[in-house]
């Protein structure tokens, strides 16, 4: 069985060699120097001063959005990201209140962004989806020009580049996880990243339920990661710059042989500024009759492709009414990701791109 992604994991030994530090300390939770170690390997990796290291993508979603002090209002989001993006806003209270994407990024627009905007409006939340900007520079101009803070879902950004520094370190916040299924991952885990020395203390307030021994400055919640997992992220970071040249050579593997079908592929090298992470390999098919009968053809195969993302989140019913998104769910219905892990086969490229090939 071959699934759209499969977990990398590091040489058992290495694992254990860092994972022996803390069993020999008696100490495996409440940063841990392991966890401390990886905070600040992050740090310097994307050289971000201020950044977290917490134990999953959403809990830092939900301290990001609590920390802009409303208990209501609206949240311009994306309609095309994982669940999280949008339940956590709905989550901390917000009306979440989708923009449209752009139909080539798949990254929310811009200029729908600044039409939304109303009295009520507290934030921008919009996702690097599958690790490719959002116009930054635009939506960081709105929101300078409304008074708005940019918070980014960064949960597919590790590793990209943007305009020369991390793509994570764009915005008022930016979050990222750390779940087995990302390019990066230390099992379950995530990170968020501030830009200023109060607001990051007010972060980390939160992620240990707002108190430092007997002194408690706000309310807080769980969002502590173990030595068990920061030991994972220690043993696979090095292991970074090789992992994404080999995604590399997939993504060009694939790309090749799927060449003048009448399908829709990523371009991250058409982006100037850009040095993408190769995380996902989408496609875009013309209809979703098409989509589904690739789909149905590599499953038949013993192939496991994935609809991310799939349904566009304002046609969900959680969030109350919201605007049609056009664009979010034509794309929505017509995306397939298809297998795409470090490990991944050549020959097994190869059977991928053959059937669609017939299907198409
Ligand atoms: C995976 C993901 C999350 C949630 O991260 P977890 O670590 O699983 O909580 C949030 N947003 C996006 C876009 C994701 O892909």
């Amino acid at each position: 069985m071959i699934n759209v992604t499969k977990t990398y994991l590091p040489p058992q030994d290495r694992y254990l060699a860092i994972l022996n530090r803390a069993w020999q300390k008696g100490w495996i939770t409440n940063n841990g120097e392991l966890v401390l170690e990886l905070e600040t390997a992050l740090r310097q990796t994307l050289q971000v001063p201020h950044l977290l290291y917490s134990s999953n993508g959403t809990v830092v979603l939900q301290m990001a959005l609590k920390s802009l002090g409303y208990t209501s209002g609206e949240i311009i989001t994306t309609p095309y990201s994982y669940v999280a993006t949008a339940h956590s806003i709905q989550w901390e209270g917000f009306t979440p209140v989708f923009a449209d994407i752009d139909a080539t990024t798949y990254c929310i627009n811009p200029a729908l962004v600044e039409a939304a905007i109303t009295p009520r409006t507290r934030a921008i939340l919009a996702t690097h989806v599958y690790g490719m900007p959002c116009n930054t520079n635009a939506l960081e101009a709105i929101g300078h020009k409304y008074q708005l803070p940019v918070i980014y879902d960064g949960a597919h950004a590790f590793g990209s580049r943007w305009q020369g520094k991390s793509l994570l370190s764009f915005g008022n916040m930016s979050t990222c996880s750390f779940h087995a299924t990302k390019i990066f991952h230390t099992v379950e885990g995530g990170c968020i990243i501030s830009h200023d020395a109060k607001l990051s203390a007010q972060l980390e307030g939160y992620r240990q339920f707002g108190h430092k021994g007997d002194d408690h400055y706000s309310i807080g919640i769980n969002g502590k990661n173990s030595e068990l997992h920061a030991a994972m992220g220690l043993a696979i970071l090095p292991d970074m710059p090789a992992l994404i040249a080999e995604r590399k050579q997939l993504f060009e593997q694939y790309e090749q042989l799927l060449q003048g079908l009448p399908l829709q592929l990523l371009q991250p090298t058409a982006i100037a500024g850009l040095d993408w992470n190769y995380a996902y390999f989408p496609v875009l098919f013309d209809t979703e009759a098409t989509m589904q009968q690739v789909k149905t053809a590599l499953e038949t195969a013993g192939i496991f492709p994935r609809r991310y993302f799939y349904p566009a989140l304002n046609t969900l019913p959680f969030y109350g009414p919201t605007a049609a998104c056009p664009i979010a769910e034509s794309v929505a219905s017509r995306m397939l990701c298809l297998p795409f892990y470090n490990g991944l086969d050549a020959a097994v490229v190869e059977r991928i791109a053959a059937i669609i090939r017939d299907c198409l």
